[in-house]
């Protein structure tokens, strides 16, 4: 598939907790990749004159916990559909008092603080299918996309939504939250939010060339920064879905900001380096 065809699309959002449905009118796509099947179908449709692609990132029924997710197939099955740019929402717990719930960041780092996910395409391993990657590095001193990032600013900050400019996302292995001491120790390293996807999609998305954006949604003080009983899950969705119809009209806005031509070191990430193995 391509970009251009009905089957293609040059825009992908990677929905989380509490959000599975995107588009009201979709094509359902099944798409394999060189590292398994992604996280679900792929779901293509229009908007403000763009092709996008929708997959849920836990899968439908949110059956896939964060280590369980094959974020190589999910970037990979994106990129073979065409997408370029990458738009990442998902739900995190605030490391400091002033990100309650309700907030929404738009980060410029993370911290990778998981263990043991593959986070490279390029491990020199050989595939299924006989390609080989070479061992290939790239630069991730600046995680996310900069144009992606001006564009959910400020299409968050013209519907009103006062979306923090910058913050560090740490991202952590889970499916456990954290504990109270771990919560304070990321708290005083200075980190803003703390989420258990952020990584290796990020990255991923950045050896493969493609333009990553996250929106961050607050859906709780993690353990350290309040007083009380510490997260629950029940609480974390409650209030996704108290923002999701929020958050789907600020993406759907994103899409139609996203340059057409991107001009961001993002289109460029392998620097003329030989990946070993056919980008889709
Ligand atoms: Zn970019």
């Amino acid at each position: 598939m391509s970009a251009g065809s009905d089957s293609g699309a040059d825009i992908g959002v990677i929905g989380g907790s509490g959000f599975y449905s995107f588009l009201d009118d979709v094509a359902e796509f099944t798409v394999d990749t060189p590292y398994g099947p992604p996280s679900d179908s792929l779901f293509l449709g229009e908007v403000a004159g763009r092709r996008v692609a929708f997959l849920p990132r836990h899968g439908r029924g949110h059956h896939l916990p964060p280590h369980r997710i094959n974020y190589r197939a999910n970037l990979w099955a994106l990129r073979s559909l065409g997408v370029r740019q990458v738009l990442g929402p998902c739900a995190v717990g605030g490391l400091r008092p002033e990100y309650g719930p309700g907030a929404l960041l738009v980060p410029d780092q993370l911290v990778d603080r998981t263990k043991g996910r593959t986070q490279t395409y390029f491990d020199g391993v050989p595939r299924g299918d006989g390609q080989q990657p070479n061992v290939v590095h790239v630069s991730f001193a600046d995680p996310y996309c900069p144009e992606g990032r001006a564009a959910a600013l400020a299409t968050a900050r013209e519907r009103g939504w006062d979306a923090v400019d910058g913050g560090t996302m740490c991202v952590i292995e889970g499916p456990r939250f954290s504990t109270r001491a771990e919560s304070r120790w990321h708290a005083a390293q200075g980190w803003s939010v703390v989420g258990m996807t952020g990584h290796p999609e990020a990255i991923l998305a950045r050896e493969l060339e493609l333009c990553y954006t996250s929106l961050a949604l607050v859906t709780d003080l993690d353990a350290g920064a309040e007083i009380g009983e510490g997260v629950s899950h029940t609480e974390v969705l409650e209030v996704f879905a108290e923002n999701v119809g929020r958050l789907r009209d600020v993406l759907f806005d994103v899409v139609g900001r996203l340059p057409k031509d991107r001009e961001c070191l993002c289109a460029t990430a392998l620097n003329g380096q030989d990946p070993g193995i056919a980008l889709p």
